[in-house]
């Protein structure tokens, strides 16, 4: 049997193709965006029930299925709840080009939230990432109302 170590992997590029498309973000999410993008803030709704924080804002709470129209702004903090390193690159759905290996995905507790949101951390060395450990967003100077307004997170100085 052959050695699989010893075989050069090679890549193939098979050109660029664009394909523009675009969507309604809908009520809640627009406004998660819009507060992204002009004022650098997260927000969340709250459910009139059960009272947790979602987020992003939806529409209705998925245990409880009723309507959540208050808003709740958050700080932007929050600990790390779970991470992976991604050392195989894939083509990023954002952008259409692969995205830079490696990376890091993380599921963030936000601070005043009942749940985790999925983004990035700038960090990309397991030894110094710790599950716990506070981070802040790091904001895009030339926002868009993208979930990418954040470049990634990063750890709170001094906490
Ligand atoms: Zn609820």
């Amino acid at each position: 049997m052959e050695d699989v170590k010893k075989k050069e992997l090679l890549s193939v590029y098979s050109g660029e193709a664009e394909q523009p498309f675009e969507w309604s973000a809908g009520k809640y999410v627009s406004r998660f965006l819009v507060e992204m993008r002009d004022n650098k803030r997260l927000v969340g709704c709250k459910c009139p029930k059960c009272k947790k924080v979602l987020v992003p804002p939806r529409r209705v709470c998925g245990e409880c299925f009723v309507q959540m129209d208050e808003i709740v702004t958050l700080s932007g903090e929050g600990s790390l709840y779970s991470f992976t390193v991604l050392n195989f690159g894939f083509v990023d759905p954002d952008t259409g080009i692969q995205r830079p290996v490696p990376y890091t995905c993380a599921n963030i507790a936000l601070d005043g939230t009942d749940c985790t949101w999925a983004h990035y951390l700038e960090e990309t060395d397991p030894a110094k990432i710790k599950i716990g450990m506070r981070l802040r967003p790091v904001w895009e100077e030339n926002r868009r109302g993208h979930l990418l307004d954040i470049k990634h997170f990063v750890p709170v100085e001094g906490k």
